[in-house]
C-alpha cells in the first residue's frame, strides 16, 4: 500500500489493483485535487481503479473511514476527480463534522448538482466539461472557450440556489444562451485555465 500525504493532512492510500496502473501524473492530478478539499483534512481516502466508468465515489452514509473512490487513469481528468470528491461531500456533510473541525457547509445530493459545485470549486476542475449538467452541443465541443464562463454561471447559480429552488433550470437555461454570445477569443481564456489545458 502506497501512502501520501498531499498536505491539508488527507492521507491517501491505493488498492493494489489501482498501485499497478498508478501514475506519476495520477498521483499529482489527486494531489492537486485534494488541496482543494479543506472539509477532507485528516480524513482517510481509499482510492480503487475502475476500468468502465471514468470515475465512482461511495458517498458515506457514516463516517466510516478510509473513504472510498475509484477512477480510471488512462484519460483522467481534473474534472472527473473534482466530481468524486464532491461525491464524499455530498455524504459528509449530511453528518455531523468531526471533532476539532469546523461544521462542514451542506452540498445537495444528485450528479448535476455534484458537477455544479466540482466546477464552481476551483478553476482546477474546468480541464473537462462536467458529464451531467446539460450544455448545448457546441458548449460542450469547444469547451475550452465556454468553461470559464460556465464556471462563473455556476458559481453564481449556488449563490442563486438559496433564494430560487429552480437554480438549476436557471443556469442550463443560461447556459444554453451562451453561443448567441459567440465563443471568447483565446486571450478572455483565463491564464490558468489555458495553462491546465
Ligand atoms: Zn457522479
Amino acid at each position: 500500500m502506497i501512502l501520501l500525504s498531499p498536505g491539508m493532512g488527507v492521507t491517501v492510500s491505493f488498492t493494489p489493483q489501482m498501485e499497478k496502473r498508478l501514475t506519476q501524473r495520477a498521483v499529482r492530478m489527486l494531489n492537486q485535487s485534494l488541496r482543494q478539499f479543506p472539509e477532507l483534512r485528516n480524513l482517510d481516502i481509499h482510492v480503487g481503479h475502475t476500468k468502465t466508468k471514468l470515475g465512482v465515489a461511495f458517498i458515506p452514509t457514516r463516517l466510516r473511514l478510509p473513504l472510498y473512490i475509484r477512477l480510471r487513469v488512462r484519460g483522467l481528468t481534473y474534472n472527473t476527480i473534482g466530481h468524486e470528491l464532491t461525491h464524499l461531500l455530498q455524504g459528509l456533510t449530511k453528518l455531523p463534522s468531526p471533532e476539532g473541525t469546523s461544521p462542514w457547509e451542506p452540498l445537495p445530493g444528485g450528479e448535476t448538482q455534484c458537477d455544479i459545485w466540482t466546477l464552481a470549486r476551483s478553476e482546477l476542475f474546468c480541464d473537462d466539461a462536467p458529464t451531467y449538467l446539460r450544455m448545448p452541443r457546441t458548449v460542450r465541443e469547444n469547451w475550452r472557450y465556454y468553461a470559464g464562463r460556465v464556471r462563473s454561471l455556476c458559481v453564481e447559480a449556488i449563490r442563486h440556489r438559496t433564494r430560487h429552488r429552480t437554480y438549476i433550470r436557471w443556469l442550463e437555461s443560461r447556459i444554453a444562451e451562451l453561443p448567441e454570445h459567440g465563443p471568447v477569443s483565446r486571450a478572455d481564456v483565463p491564464e490558468q485555465l489555458s495553462l491546465l489545458l
